[in-house]
């Protein structure tokens, strides 16, 4: 398969798989139901996605350029669909916004199985988000969450506007203003283009907030199992730049 000339596996001696539900379960102190939430104990589909969280970053940013260069791989999309019928190990998890210019697998080069996306309109991290989260640490042993914003972020524009002047949206749409205020009261009368600020500012506060998301997330990156990082997508040129 084409990924395997990327990185390269990582012997799973290297990384020897823990007792996840006992570790969770101490740090939350829930009694959590076995069945429910039992950590994948059987072999990875995709041996070469069992990296350490530096390498699943090296790995995501590689692909990343890749795309931006124009000479991404041919995933061989048919020939993959048996191995991930047993299962799933994403190397890195993506919180992105639902904006359709974005496309996480296509912008970082990666196949099915490779990236565990999580979309919303101003990529935040909301409950469910969280919860969705959770479940690719815990279960899936993802080593990396990327936050990623991008350019001109539709989301991000009408909090500034609805905010700016004091106008309620129709429908759900205040949901998103709430989520995004934070970010937007952060940034007033910073130098600069506010929409961009506020777009930076947004990754910023959602990468701490998930790390201090306790029990789960905060206690493996207290581990260490687990890297994130903030990035923005720039619409012209694909690149992805890394915040944090
Ligand atoms: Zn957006």
């Amino acid at each position: 398969m084409c990924e395997r000339c990327v990185d390269g596996p990582i012997k799973q001696s290297q990384f020897p798989r823990r007792n996840i539900l006992k570790l969770a379960a101490a740090a939350a102190g829930l009694a959590m139901a076995p069945r429910a939430f039992a950590a994948n104990a059987k072999a990875p589909p995709k041996p070469e996605n069992v990296l350490s969280p530096d390498l699943a970053l090296d790995r995501l940013m590689k692909g990343n350029a890749r795309y931006v260069d124009g000479v991404s791989k041919r995933h061989d999309f048919r020939h993959e669909r048996e191995v991930l019928s047993k299962g799933q190990n994403p190397f890195a998890a993506v919180l992105s916004c639902a904006d359709s210019r974005i496309a996480p697998e296509y912008c970082f080069d990666t196949a099915r199985g490779d990236v565990f996306v999580c979309r919303v309109a101003g990529n935040f991290a909301s409950d469910e988000i969280v919860a969705s989260l959770e479940y690719a640490l815990q279960v899936l042993n993802t080593p990396l969450i990327m936050v990623l914003g991008h350019e001109s972020c539709g989301a991000v524009d009408a909090a500034i506007k609805s905010i700016k002047d004091g106008t309620t949206l129709p429908g759900h749409l205040p949901t998103l203003v709430s989520a995004l205020t934070p970010a937007v009261n952060a940034v007033q009368g910073q130098p600069g283009d506010m929409l961009t600020n506020a777009i930076r500012r947004n990754v910023l506060l959602n990468v701490e907030q998930l790390k201090a998301t306790a029990p789960i997330i905060k206690a493996f990156v207290d581990d260490k199992k687990v890297r994130i990082v903030g990035g923005v997508y720039a619409l012209k040129s694909g690149r992805v730049e890394l915040l944090s």
